[in-house]
């Protein structure tokens, strides 16, 4: 399918990004296609829908930073508002926190407590999933507000590091899986 195809030709690798050893996903060349992002975007839309096109979702949350790109058009898309999780310290209203282990230490992510509503089906979105941790921590911080996370839409699942199990019951909807 066309979304697929934009990201084999779209996403680059780099290597040795940000750290030797670690080949990065680069999605700056898809964000500049606007026939590919906007493939993409459909795509991952798909996720917050169900099999007769209906709307299944009451918000999109994104992860900073690449996940904002993607989360804002999929959310317009739905007909949804949007809301994004972000690193400690960022955003201004009152949050809830969560910590999450990354490969060497933590890190906070935060979530403005009435950026969801209590009971609301809240769709995730991001670029990559790896270790899961980031995903987790966002499926954490949206029951900390009382919401549900239905589901986590994503370009690329990076397979061999079983994010999926961060996530538990939360379907995983990836366009590839590598
Ligand atoms: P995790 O928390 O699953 O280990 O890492 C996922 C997070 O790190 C996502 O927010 C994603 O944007 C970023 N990330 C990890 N590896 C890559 C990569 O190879 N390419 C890109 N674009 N993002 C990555």
């Amino acid at each position: 399918e066309r979304a697929v195809e934009a990201l084999t030709r779209l996403v680059r690798d780099i290597e040795d990004f940000p750290e030797p050893g670690i080949v990065f996903k680069d999605i700056t060349p898809l964000l500049a296609d606007p026939a590919g992002f906007g493939a993409v975007v459909e795509a991952m839309a798909a996720a917050g829908r169900d099999e007769n096109g209906a709307v299944v979702v009451d918000k999109v949350v994104g992860m900073e930073a690449r996940g904002f790109i993607l989360a804002a058009p999929v959310a317009l898309a739905l007909g949804v508002g949007f809301a994004p999780v972000r690193k400690a310290g960022k955003l201004p209203h009152d949050t809830h926190q969560v910590d999450y282990a990354l490969e060497y230490g933590e890190a906070v992510l935060e979530l403005h407590r009435d950026a969801v509503a209590p009971g609301e089906r809240v769709l995730l979105v991001d670029d990559v999933l790896a270790t899961g941790g980031t995903a987790g921590a966002t499926c954490d911080l949206v029951r900390r507000c009382g919401a549900d996370p239905v589901g986590f839409a994503v370009l690329m699942e990076l397979g061999f590091l079983d994010g999926r199990a961060a996530l538990g019951e939360v379907p995983v909807h990836a366009l590839q899986r590598i």
